[in-house]
């Protein structure tokens, strides 16, 4: 195809420290963290998204 979409992929993830909502666990998250709204860990997040639908 040759389809390239500049700039996307090629910078860093900014990481933020966060309190794992579940375990309550210092981890990093690739997005910002907003007050209110729970943040989990990879290990929460995938175990959730297990269980939940
Ligand atoms: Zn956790």
């Amino acid at each position: 195809m040759g389809f390239r979409q500049e700039g996307f992929g090629e910078r860093p993830r900014e990481m933020h420290k966060a309190i794992c909502a579940d375990c309550h666990k210092e981890c990093e998250v690739p997005f910002k963290p907003s007050s209110g709204r729970p943040v989990y860990c990879k290990d929460c997040f995938s175990k959730r998204k297990e269980q939940g639908r």
